[in-house]
């Protein structure tokens, strides 16, 4: 009987035949809910072993040019727009934080812009990363990334005044593991923050097996607050602060997606890395309209968005753990 990897209790189907909506992995998954802490499990799971060609194989990492990142990407301006990001609800936990001193270790860095924001913030920023292709950026911008996992991570235990993982702990395979090697880079009194999608969100009931954050088989779990505070409680941690922040951008995707359906096995280009297109042919009257008209559309989302977040029902899950 398949068990919840947080509370062990029994599962029930949620989704029979789930499949990778965007990058066309060729395999149905199941998934399954728990009814008692209502997480959400991807079956059959993972192992540790399938991770790295799944990702290699599936997973489209952009073409990353540090040199664009150097010049393009301003973290001073993009630390500063915390208005604008509220509105759009950045769910990034980077663009959450204050100011402020200490070390910081994101787990899951990406290409290294959220370390350049926190150091621009004034913390000292360290990060970790499976993908391999992030080494030149590391050396280009300088950058304290270990290439690797949290579990062969060289940093000594007690080292960091915050520990963070946007949109990270939703593919973790081993939980138990995660959560361990987090707490034990974490000083005394530490804070772990995680960013996550909410299986309790308005628009996982509304949109079923369509919503977009199922994200199959690259997803593991989905977490409920309740899931999430009964792992970290097992763990001996607690959550102190939480919210849920639902981004403009998810919601768009959301509904583009209903435009783009998927098969499975084939990729879906719609998700795939996009490159620019010419608008030569169209009259410029006609995309003044279609600007306008998008403005509106976005401007709707965005308030109904703020709404939704303060019915703490929105797609993703920010939580501040001790
Ligand atoms: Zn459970």
């Amino acid at each position: 009987m398949n068990v919840c990897k947080v509370c062990g209790k029994s599962l029930k189907i949620s989704t029979p035949k789930a499949f990778d909506a965007r990058y066309g992995y060729p395999d149905y998954f199941d998934i399954l809910y728990c009814p008692n802490c209502g997480l959400f499990q991807t079956h059959p799971p993972l192992t540790q072993d399938d991770i790295g060609p799944l990702y290699s194989n599936y997973y489209p990492y952009a073409d990353i040019d540090p040199e664009k990142i150097k010049t393009g990407f301003q973290p001073e301006l993009e630390n500063k727009a915390k208005l604008k990001n509220w509105i759009i609800g950045n769910h990034r936990i980077q663009n959450m934080l204050p100011q402020g001193t200490g070390k910081i270790l994101e787990v899951g860095c990406g290409d290294g812009r959220s370390l350049l924001q926190l150091k621009a913030l004034g913390y000292e920023a360290y990060g970790i990363e499976a993908d391999k292709n992030i080494e030149p950026i590391k050396n280009a911008l300088g950058l304290n990334i270990h290439i690797g996992t949290i579990e062969n991570a060289p940093f000594e235990p007690k080292t960091f005044d915050i520990v963070t993982a946007n949109q990270l702990i939703e593919h973790i395979v081993d939980l138990n593991s995660f959560i361990t090697y987090s707490k034990k880079f974490l000083k005394d009194g530490g804070i772990l923050i995680l960013s996550t999608p909410n299986a309790n969100s308005l628009y996982r009931l509304m949109f079923g097996q369509k919503w977009i954050n199922w994200h199959i088989p690259f997803h593991q779990q989905v977490f409920t607050l309740k899931s999430l505070k009964n792992l970290l409680e097992k763990n001996g941690l607690k959550i102190f602060k939480s919210k849920t922040v639902t981004p403009t951008s998810w919601t768009l995707h959301q509904l583009d997606a209903f435009r783009h359906p998927s098969k499975i096995g084939v990729k879906n280009p719609y998700w795939m890395i996009k490159k620019a297109t010419s608008n030569n042919q169209r009259s410029i009257k006609q995309n003044l309209f279609k600007k306008f008209i998008l403005k509106i559309i976005v401007g709707i989302i965005t308030l109904v968005n703020r709404i939704i977040d303060s019915l703490y029902l929105g797609d993703c899950l920010v939580v501040y753990i001790k």
